[in-house]
Formats: C-alpha cells, structure tokens, sequence
C-alpha cells in the first residue's frame, strides 16, 4: 500500500535538506495574494445579466450596465446588488427587456377577478 497522504508531508519534511528540488512547486510563491477580480465573459450569457452587462472597454476589472449607463467593479457581489436596485429594475422595464415581461404580464392576467 502506498500511502499518497504521506507523501506530501514527506516531501515538505525533507525540503532544503534534500535535492534543490526540481520538483518547482514548492518554490517562493509570488505574492500572489491581492484578489483582483476580473470581468467573467459568461457572466455575459447569465440569465441574471443577459441584456443589460457588458464587459467594461479597456478595463477588465470593471463592468458596465447598458440599461443604466453606469459602470460597476467586475465583482457578481456588486453586480447582483446593481441588478437588485430599483433602479435598475426600473430602467429595465422601461426598456422593455420583452419576453420576461410579457411572460409576467401574462401571469399577472391570470388571477381572475370575475365574480360570479
Ligand atoms: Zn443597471
């Protein structure tokens, strides 16, 4: 039985003492640590976003909303908040994002009042 498990803890045990590993990894690790979050291309066909998010021009970390002209950082956390605010809600239906609404609409008409 080969334990893989241990392995690892072999390898971190042994470092420095044994071979200038060619094994790279366990090099120093670039700080690579700031988080930056980058504009994802499928939030794009997301059915949260679809219609209105775009990719900011000549900045990767931004996004912006077409509906509502406004930039955003290309974080979903903000994103989901920007697709949250009445605003945006708003300026959506004002400008008709269709098939949705209609799809409401529809089932709005649906409760019928008709007394008998
Ligand atoms: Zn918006």
């Amino acid at each position: 039985m080969t334990s893989l498990s241990c392995s690892a803890i072999v390898t971190a045990a042994n470092l420095g003492s044994i071979e200038s590993g060619n094994h790279g990894s366990v090099g120093p690790i670039m700080s690579d640590r700031k988080y930056t979050q980058h504009f994802r291309p499928l939030w794009e066909s997301d059915s949260r976003f679809k219609g209105w998010l775009q990719p900011y021009p000549g900045d990767s970390t931004k996004a912006r909303c077409k509906v509502c002209n406004t930039t955003l950082q290309a974080h979903l956390k903000t994103i989901l908040g920007h697709a949250s605010t009445k605003k945006h809600v708003e300026t959506m239906k004002s400008s008709g994002s269709k098939v949705q609404t209609t799809i409401r609409e529809r089932l709005h008409c649906v409760q019928n009042d008709q007394r008998e």
